[in-house]
């Protein structure tokens, strides 16, 4: 099937489309009617139709493949390697839905599952799709402030919590986290259920609200509770972007359109099918957790790998040997996983036998070229870039090998994925821009199925944060885009990330590109700061590999922009610093950088991973150097 033809029917006759792309599903009761576009911006899909993403993901499997493996989930941090029949899922899942049930939650209750990337956050999930339940996960680790913020928007009946997570071996308590955090939630629920993993001995189980897991498993185990079944656009779950423009948004999904979309990306894009495996990356509490670790493989009866652990722990060679041990066909990660192995011995990547790894997908912030071009020849596999947003709950341009695989353009995602009617609009005129020409990337209404329906209790700020930009109401999350002549798109980062130089318009994301391809710079990031003769400069925030010379490096940077770019981008300065600032999602927080750079606040850090690099950033600005 030609690419082309598949989206423009998607586009063309959308209803028709859907229609037959939700017979990939089981359906408890048929749509009355595929899509109530009455009411834009909200739209409904698969109106009247009643399903479940429980049943769909684990009971549905059940007679054809009860003994094949579901789920693996690998820790390196407690060394365990736990596996998953279909059957066992569906042991646990019952177990545990029977647990949620005996405290009271059931459809359209909220349940905050603040758990580490372990399979009881992937039983935890789906026992709550079961029944019904809103499940809104918080990653494990966020600081207490983050939880209790979230405990007051979900205003659940339960959170779920484990004794602690781990990080590079170091044990991260969550008992404290979870009691300032119920201390400072204006509505904490009655009780948290605590999965108790034996690395922090001492959580007080029988203390106030804290129940014991375990105890409660066992009493139920064996249990069979019953699939509720939903309609289409009942809530499913809710989920937080990332924070890294503002504070984070509430994306609230749907049931039955969240199932079509993830089955049909899971064999048009990702191109897995039953019986293969994938391996993701991400933490279940991300949206390409949610979507890629959990519902996706599942629905589509492969068998889904989480890992929970750093990339090189205990060696670099760790996500190629699981590669190897579970035949993994498609792996998942993110740009900046990859640019950590970038610091390692290549070697790693040609030790294990990968003869059945096809693809090496990257989505969540810019795949600068030269990560690609380096993980490409090392790994010698394809290498796809696939750009997405929590609100959109899986992959808005990508390639699409399981329909025809078109040739990989390295610094570009690809292209529209069926469903999204994408175009560039020119943030002047409010046109399309020729191709060629940068402007802002939308979508065109109705947002396919999956996408977010609203934000949480608050239709206004979905309107307002996304389709309030342009006369007419088309989406946008404000990125910057540039369509080439062959239809692919890429993306020049945020709209925030534009800078004006002497009139000239510049996307920090060219500067990054191109400072990127230094060979001793691992990362780097590019800031538009004021300047009193120019309006804005911009500077440069870079962290080199093991051996480079940092002033040597500063100086050639500068070069390469200018011999590359023109003398217009050249940076202003350029600064060597250990780490940049990341949101706990793992993408760079340029705004925080940029207000530093101009002595302002640093605005919202609610997701940064480590305040310590900020730290540095301020004091080496403050040195000038
Ligand atoms: P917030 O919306 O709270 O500011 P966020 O936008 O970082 O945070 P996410 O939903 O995690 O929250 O990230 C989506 C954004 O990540 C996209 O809008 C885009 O800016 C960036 N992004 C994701 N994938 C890619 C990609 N493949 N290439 C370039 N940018 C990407
Ligand atoms: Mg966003």
């Amino acid at each position: 099937m030609a690419y082309e033809d598949f989206h423009r029917r998607s586009i063309a006759e959308p209803e028709a489309f859907w229609a037959e792309q939700a017979r990939a599903i089981h359906w408890h009761r048929q749509p009355d009617a595929i899509l109530d576009d009455s009411n834009p911006p909200f739209r409904k899909w698969f109106v009247g139709g009643e399903t479940n993403l429980c049943h769909n993901a684990v009971d549905r499997h059940l007679d054809e493949r009860g003994d094949q493996l579901a789920l693996v989930a690998v820790s390196t941090e407690t060394g365990d390697t736990r596996e998953f029949s279909y059957r066992e899922l569906h042991r646990e899942v019952n177990a545990f839905a029977a647990v949620l049930k005996s405290l009271d939650v059931g459809r359209g209750d909220r349940v905050v599952i603040y758990l580490p990337n372990i399979a009881e956050a992937v039983f935890a999930m789906l026992a709550c799709a079961r029944i019904g339940a809103v499940h809104s996960v918080v990653f494990g680790g966020f600081a207490a402030h983050n939880l209790a913020l979230r405990i007051d928007d979900a205003e659940p009946k339960l959170l779920i919590a484990a004794d602690a997570g781990s990080r590079g071996g170091k044990v991260i308590p969550y008992k404290p986290l979870v009691d300032a955090a119920l201390a400072e939630a204006k509505s904490p629920p009655p009780h948290v259920l605590i999965v108790d993993r034996g690395l922090a001995p001492g959580y007080a189980r029988s203390e106030g609200r804290a129940l014991d897991y375990a105890t409660l498993r066992a009493q139920h185990e064996g249990a069979e509770v019953p699939v509720e079944w939903l309609e289409s656009n009942e809530p499913s779950y809710l989920l937080y972007t990332s924070g890294t423009t503002g504070k984070p948004k509430g994306v609230q999904r749907d049931v039955g359109g969240y199932a079509v979309a993830l089955a049909m990306s899971m064999w048009a894009i990702y191109d897995v099918r039953a019986g293969q495996a994938m391996f993701t990356t991400s933490d279940v509490g991300w949206a390409v957790g949610h979507s890629y670790n959990v519902y996706g493989p599942l629905i589509a009866g492969a068998t889904a790998i989480m890992y929970e652990g750093l990339p090189t722990a205990p060696d670099p060679g760790i996500w190629w040997r699981i590669c190897e041990k579970y035949g993994v066909r498609t792996m998942f990660s993110s740009p900046t996983a990859i640019r950590v192995l970038k610091k390692q011995d290549p070697e790693w990547l040609a030790k294990y036998d990968l003869s059945k790894l096809k693809y090496l997908f990257l989505a969540g912030e810019p795949l600068d070229e030269p990560t690609a071009q380096w993980i490409n020849d090392s790994l010698g596999k394809t290498v796809i870039d696939n750009y997405w947003q929590t609100e959109t709950g899986w992959p808005v341009l990508a390639l699409m090998p399981g329909v025809e695989m078109k040739p990989v353009k390295f610094g570009s995602p690809g292209l529209p994925v069926p469903g999204y009617d994408l175009a560039v609009i020119d943030e002047a005129t409010g046109e399309e821009a020729a191709p060629g020409e940068k402007g802002v990337l939308v979508i065109r209404p109705p947002l396919p199925p999956g996408c977010m329906t609203t934000v949480w209790r608050d239709d206004k700020r979905f309107i307002d944060s996304y389709f309030s930009h342009f006369k007419e109401l088309l989406y946008s999350s404000l990125d910057w885009a540039i369509r080439d002549a062959d239809g692919y798109t890429f993306i020049l980062g945020r709209t925030d990330d534009v800078i004006n130089v002497a009139g000239h318009r510049l996307g920090t994301r060219e500067i990054e590109e191109s400072v990127s391809g230094h060979p001793g710079v691992a990362e780097v990031a590019v800031i538009g700061v004021q300047d009193a003769v120019k309006g804005q400069v911009p500077v440069v925030f870079a962290t080199l590999k093991q051996a480079a010379d940092a002033a040597l490096a500063a100086h050639e940077m500068q070069g390469r922009v200018v011999e590359q770019l023109g003398a217009i981008a050249r940076p202003a300065r350029v600064y060597v610093v250990g780490a940049l600032p990341k949101t706990r999602s793992g993408k760079l927080l340029r705004r925080s950088i940029q207000a530093l750079a101009e002595h302002r606040d640093p605005g919202d850090l609610s997701t940064l991973d480590d305040p310590g690099s900020l730290e540095e950033i301020r004091g080496a600005i403050d040195r000038g150097a």
